[in-house]
């Protein structure tokens, strides 16, 4: 047996160089194309003798990861860690490596995508032309509304709240509340955002954009009374994780007119069924979990799952560690 370390690769594939840096120093087992990967016997035999763990979107379950003695060193290729059972890394010794600041921006892109494409009716009046039932002037039935001037609440002013409500702020002249556990007098400086309780929040936006972190705390956070809150006119765009959603009373505001529109990256089962109303509803833009989903931004993403790995497996502190200071050494 090679006496270099072992780093798996799962469920996203690297590039070349990437791969590479890694090979020079460990020895690497590709999984990035493993479908059922937790019930995959190969995989399984592997992780006995992993040191590291270099991927994303996959429940590793503790029972798991009790087959794998000398892991490190967990590399999320994402910021979210909602997969993860931080507890059971963090007693393990386990340090738990994330993603952030390099998908800020063009995770902030999706979420104005999701808003305009909303407040517009983009993708229902792109269907009508491409259907060939474009034959007349637009008018009433067929009006969005303005984007421009209204209220943006960010529920979660984190790294991509904050970008989204620039975007908003300076890009579309409108005016920002957030709702947080604690105020960011930082932002509320920048932005002129004012704090606000999620009651509040919620009956005072046009548009209520959703960033924050999937945790048991914010699981099902909105639910039949906070759309009724919400109101008709408003227009809710979720990109943090589906779980965040009680999505089936997200489903009946929608379809009772509760509120106006959804935007809508992330879903409770991804990917998204196609029976589920979701897919159909014409006051619904929904994307396929597309949030930080370009060339440039992917690749930051796996360099810095990668660097991370490779700092922990030398001794280093990682740039991107999410559980440094609750470790068990
Ligand atoms: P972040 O900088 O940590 O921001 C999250 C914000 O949420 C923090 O400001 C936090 O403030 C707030 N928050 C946490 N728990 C809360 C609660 N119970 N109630 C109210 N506010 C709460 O994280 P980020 O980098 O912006 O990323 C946010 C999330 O976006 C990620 O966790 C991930 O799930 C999601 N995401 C999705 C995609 C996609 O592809 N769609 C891409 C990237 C990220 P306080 O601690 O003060 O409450």
């Amino acid at each position: 047996m090679s006496s270099k370390k072992t780093v798996i690769v799962y469920q996203r594939a690297l590039k070349p160089d990437l791969r590479e840096k890694l090979e020079r120093e460990y020895n690497v087992l590709d999984f990035s194309q493993t479908p059922n990967l937790t019930q995959d016997a190969e995989f399984k035999k592997a992780l006995s003798q992993a040191h590291a763990l270099i991927g994303s979107s996959v429940t590793l379950p503790a029972e798991l990861l009790d087959q794998a003695p000398h892991l490190e060193v967990v590399s999320s290729i994402s910021v979210g860690v909602d997969n993860y059972d931080i507890d059971y890394l963090s007693k393990r010794g386990i340090v738990l490596c994330h993603t952030p600041d390099v998908l800020t921006e063009t995770t902030a892109d999706t979420a104005f995508l999701l808003i305009l494409a909303s407040a517009r009716r983009a993708v229902e009046m792109a269907e009508m032309v491409r259907k060939g039932d474009w034959t007349g002037g637009i008018a009433e039935p067929h009006f969005g509304v303005d984007v421009q001037g209204k209220t943006l609440g960010i529920i979660g002013m984190g790294r991509i709240g904050a970008a989204i409500a620039r975007r908003g702020k300076f890009g579309f002249n409108m005016s920002v509340s957030y709702h947080n556990r604690s105020r960011h007098e930082d932002f509320e400086r920048e932005l002129g955002a004012d704090w606000k309780a999620l009651d509040d929040l919620l009956r005072d936006s046009d548009f209520v954009c959703v960033t924050v972190p999937l945790s048991e705390a914010t699981r099902h956070m909105f639910g039949k009374r906070e759309f009724e809150l919400m109101g008709e006119n408003t227009i809710f765009v979720n990109i943090a994780r589906g779980g965040v959603v009680d999505e089936p009373a997200m489903i009946d505001a929608l379809q009772n007119g509760t509120i106006r529109a959804a935007g809508l990256d992330v879903f409770d089962i991804e990917p998204l069924p196609g029976d589920s109303p979701l897919a159909h509803m014409d006051n619904v833009v929904a994307l396929p979990h597309i949030g930080s989903a370009t060339h440039e931004t992917r690749y930051a993403m796996a360099e810095l799952a990668v660097d991370n790995a490779l700092a922990v497996l030398r001794g280093e502190k990682p740039r991107a560690p999410y559980n440094w200071d609750a470790l068990d050494r």
